[in-house]
């Protein structure tokens, strides 16, 4: 039988684990992995912070699938916008959609969109040198920051607002915002969790990094963790770095990391831009979820991060959970032949590894549909037919690969993994073999 072919949507980690699965088959499949833009590996390349760049290796198992044969990598091509669910509906024998949660979720208070309020996500992608978040202006010359939630994406932005030029120097981070943050006048991160220590969702290793930064104290009240007790490992291990911060005495470094617990922001506030947040002290029910109580107080600041966790984005003609923000699905199938991975399918958390498993089941549904099922018999150069048609410009694997050639051997000589290329045109001329590494 000719071989299975498969569309992938999206180049993260969910994107990249269905595709070795698929080329593991026990049938002949081929890939075609969509990417919208010029560079592979989503949230490895533009979430992951840039002082973690163990994380980051995991993109060396990622290039070992593209180099597989019956992989092609078709970037700078947006389903939705170039083809369509119905052209790759019609192309391909399935379409696996692993196009992560594209957008943030909204606190739902006046003054969310008083500007110096951002959401994390927007930030995260800025400092990562996303290209189509290089516009933003991050005016950081403020004495206060505050990040609403406590999940490790809020520990990120408080760790990098609060990394000295030292630490930032080594690192992969866009070079705007290394000269951002390295100028920085902030002198106080206010991370703010709605309910107890105990149920904070950040993870412990990520935590204890905030207790050994070069040019910050961390700041945690005793009061916040009396009568704490753990619900699981994770908050057992938590609880117990916190105890241990909360002992220390500042040391006199030239900024601050507080932790605050058992609030929640009911208003931010401010003329033309964000002056203060009012916060209400919550108390948890028998279920642990915070309830607000009558007591009230304002902390000012000349900056809010919203970091309550991200949401997926319906693609036209892809039923869509809006309640749940994922593709409508059943462990990965939407309907035989549209199937989903990773975060699009079950929500924005877990880690970068907790998608191998969620795509290889969806892989597993995918096979059990398809393996036997006639083909349909369109080809590669059917796809390029079509995209050629539509006058669609792409960056395929050798692209990317001149892409990451360029952007390393930029940062050689400065002893950084790599200095990204953040511009739409540096990235395309990049690909196509103009950009020069000097
Ligand atoms: P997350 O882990 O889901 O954390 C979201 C936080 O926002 C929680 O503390 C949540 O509190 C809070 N929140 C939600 N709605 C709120 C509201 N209305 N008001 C106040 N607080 C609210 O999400 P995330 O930090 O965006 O991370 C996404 C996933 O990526 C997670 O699985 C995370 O572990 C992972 N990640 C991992 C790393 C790493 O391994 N280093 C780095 C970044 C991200 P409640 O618990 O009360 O809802």
């Amino acid at each position: 039988m000719s071989p299975l072919r498969v569309a992938v949507v999206g180049s993260g980690p969910a994107g990249f684990y269905a595709a070795g699965a698929l080329l593991s088959a026990d049938v002949p499949v081929q890939v075609d992995m969509f990417e919208r833009l010029p560079t592979p590996w989503g949230l490895v390349r533009l979430g992951v912070a840039p002082d973690h760049p163990k994380l980051k290796t995991v993109s060396k198992a990622f290039e070992r699938i593209a180099e597989r044969p019956g992989f092609r990598f078709l970037g700078n091509v947006k389903v939705g916008r170039d083809v369509s669910p119905e052209d790759l509906a019609r192309l391909f024998d399935a379409v696996v959609y692993a196009v992560g949660a594209q957008t943030d979720r909204r606190l739902g208070i006046p003054g969310e969109d008083l500007p110096g309020s951002w959401p994390a996500t927007e930030f995260v992608a800025w400092y990562n040198g996303h290209p189509d978040y290089q516009g933003l202006h991050f005016d950081l010359n403020v004495e206060r920051a505050i990040v609403i939630g406590v999940g490790n994406v809020a520990l990120d932005v408080a760790r990098m607002l609060a990394l000295t030029p030292e630490e930032l120097g080594p690192t992969d981070t866009a070079d705007a915002a290394i000269a951002a943050i390295g100028g920085a006048s902030i002198k106080e991160i206010v991370v703010v969790g709605r309910r107890g220590p105990a149920q904070a969702a950040f993870t412990t290793p990520e935590l204890a990094e905030l207790g050994d930064l070069a040019g910050a104290d961390v700041i945690v009240d005793a009061a916040d963790l009396e009568g704490a007790e753990s619900t699981d490992t994770n908050s057992e291990r938590n609880l117990e770095v916190l105890r241990e911060f909360a002992t220390r005495k500042p040391s006199g470094k030239p900024k601050r990391v507080v932790l605050k617990f058992f609030r929640s922001p009911v208003a931010i506030l401010g003329e033309g831009r964000v002056e203060s947040v009012e916060l209400v002290r919550n108390v948890l029910d028998e279920d642990h979820r915070a309830v607000p109580t009558e007591e009230l107080s304002m902390l000012s600041c000349g900056l809010v991060f919203r970091s309550v966790g991200y949401r997926g984005v319906a693609l036209p003609g892809v039923p869509f959970d809006e309640r749940a923000g994922v593709i409508a699905n059943e462990g990965g199938r939407v309907a035989p032949g549209v199937y989903a991975a990773g975060w699009i399918k079950r929500g924005p958390t877990g880690v970068i590894g907790t998608n191998k498993k969620d795509a290889t089941e969806t892989v597993e549904l995918l096979l059990e549909d398809l393996r036997d099922a006639p083909r349909k018999g369109a080809t590669a150069d059917d796809v390029d037919a079509l995209l050629d048609e539509r006058g669609v410009p792409r960056v395929v694997y050798d692209g990317w690969l001149a892409i990451d050639e360029a952007e390393r051997s930029a940062g050689d000589p400065l002893g950084r993994p790599r200095v990204k290329l953040c511009t739409w045109d540096a990235l395309l001329a990049a690909a196509e073999g103009l950009h020069s590494a000097t």
